[in-house]
């Protein structure tokens, strides 16, 4: 955006006590999860089946071999570094692969496996002596079909005769095309221009339809209309599946409004907690202050990584301008980045190449990296009344049981102000928050 470049120096900041952070939307934070993570979420909760075919016992499967999958299927499964089926892929795998067809609606949150397992059966559904699309996927945004592709392309990298389509904007063929590939992954719109309007395929002959992001899919304009426009043109015996990271009422409106007699099954989100977290605060009378501290911070990172959290944008870029300058690798990531900008951001820190990703409340939730295992609080989260936003400082820093290794966390004080949050936040949690010294802060290892 074209705000001027503020000078500040230390001490110098503008008193700003709003955040200019615009609100992520579904979509965004979505894709921020996929492209942050590493690896699989962990979740020690119980799979519920809350609605099974009777006729047809629902099993689970503890191996990739027991899925009886097409040798090079299987073999790119394994390529992909996938030793055994994550916990929703267990039950959901089986399901998704019988015969006949089943339809199914899984829930669970983000990173526990539902791409691979939907990629899967969508692939070992294609028949490549036919030369039409049979399988079609429907993502919520432009990007977050881009990232299946990408799965669904590594999976089949054994299996050359699976052609891959993308509908999305970007892609423009011309009137009358019949398209041959066996899979269309796109958004709602494109397809609905490809399928239903220039009929450069026939939807009468899908056999497999994928609603991935269900959740993100219906907080989009339009989008619910359009995927009712497509399901409507879908043969009766087309098999569905439905997956959402939640399982509210809109979400399972439109599920069954798409979804006719599935197995529905769950794993429920594992709650964050503070247990395992070593918290600390540090008092600063003034920035140079809380400079200083950050500074000793990234000092002792010696292992893992460090996420520092400021409450407005110009804080972070002044955080980040000065620590660069003063010869640190800090990452920044904003919102008044372009989406290519932020996963290009995210996909360095993954990759470990700067150790402290400086950033604002873009990213509260879904930080599951492991490596991370000090944030800093720069600037403690308030909500809109100005009191402590708990849950908030609980997405920054909570984890859910799957690290057993301790995390740290900071907070930076700088006033009676912020030192009633962190005694809000103390209170909130009943957990002491321990006080440091701006100098010591190498005793915390
Ligand atoms: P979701 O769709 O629920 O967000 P993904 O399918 O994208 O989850 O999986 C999350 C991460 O875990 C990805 O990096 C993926 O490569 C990895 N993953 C998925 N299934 C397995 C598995 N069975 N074993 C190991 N890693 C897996």
């Amino acid at each position: 955006n074209g705000s001027p470049k503020t000078e500040v120096g230390a001490g110098g900041l503008p008193e700003d006590k709003t955040t200019d952070e615009a609100p992520v939307s579904p979509a965004e934070r979505s894709l921020l999860q996929k492209i942050i993570r590493r690896g699989l979420v962990e979740n020690k909760n119980d799979i519920e089946v809350q609605r099974r075919d009777p006729s047809s016992p629902l099993f689970s499967i503890k191996s990739f071999e027991a899925l009886h999958l097409q040798p090079q299927l299987l073999k790119g499964v394994y390529a992909m570094g996938f030793n055994a089926p994550s916990k929703i892929q267990e039950t959901a795998l089986p399901t998704l692969l019988a015969d006949p067809p089943q339809n199914m609606i899984a829930q669970s949150q983000s990173g526990t496996g539902k791409t691979a397992a939907f990629v899967l059966a969508m692939l070992s559904r294609v028949d490549t002596k036919k030369d039409y699309p049979q399988v079609l996927c429907l993502s919520p945004t432009y990007e977050l079909a881009i990232q299946t592709g990408e799965v669904a392309a590594k999976m089949a990298q054994f299996c050359p005769d699976i052609k891959i389509r993308f509908a999305v904007r970007g892609e423009e063929i011309p009137r009358g095309t019949k398209l041959k590939e066996h899979i269309i992954i796109g958004t709602p719109g494109k397809v609905v221009d490809w399928g239903v309007k220039y009929r450069f395929f026939d939807l009468g002959k899908i056999s497999v339809f994928v609603l991935d992001e269900a959740d993100v899919m219906i907080a989009m304009q339009g989008h619910q209309d359009q995927s009712f426009r497509i399901h409507k043109l879908l043969p009766r015996n087309c098999q569905m599946m439905f997956f959402s990271a939640t399982y509210e009422e809109d979400v399972m409106e439109f599920a069954e409004g798409i979804v006719s007699d599935p197995v529905i099954i769950r794993l429920r989100r594992e709650e964050e907690s503070l247990h395992n977290i070593k918290q600390y605060y540090v008092m600063c009378r003034n920035l140079d202050e809380k400079y200083t501290a950050i500074a000793n911070i990234y000092g002792v990172v010696t292992i893992g990584q460090a996420m520092i959290f400021c409450h407005t944008r110009k804080t972070a870029s002044w955080l980040a301008e000065k620590m660069s300058r003063d010869g640190h690798a800090v990452a920044l990531l904003s919102g008044d980045l372009t989406v290519d900008q932020r996963i290009a951001v995210l996909d360095r820190f993954r990759d470990g190449k700067e150790k402290v990703l400086i950033t604002t409340n873009v990213l509260a939730r879904g930080i599951d990296v492991e490596q991370v295992t000090i944030v800093v609080n720069f600037d403690l989260p308030v909500d809109v009344t100005r009191n402590a936003d708990c849950e908030t400082y609980l997405h920054r820093i909570g984890r859910t049981g799957r690290f057993g290794k301790a995390g740290l966390a900071i907070n930076l004080v700088d006033g009676p102000e912020s030192l009633t949050l962190l005694r809000q936040v103390e209170e909130h949690f009943g957990k002491k928050i321990q006080q440091l010294d701006a100098e010591d802060v190498d005793e915390i290892e």
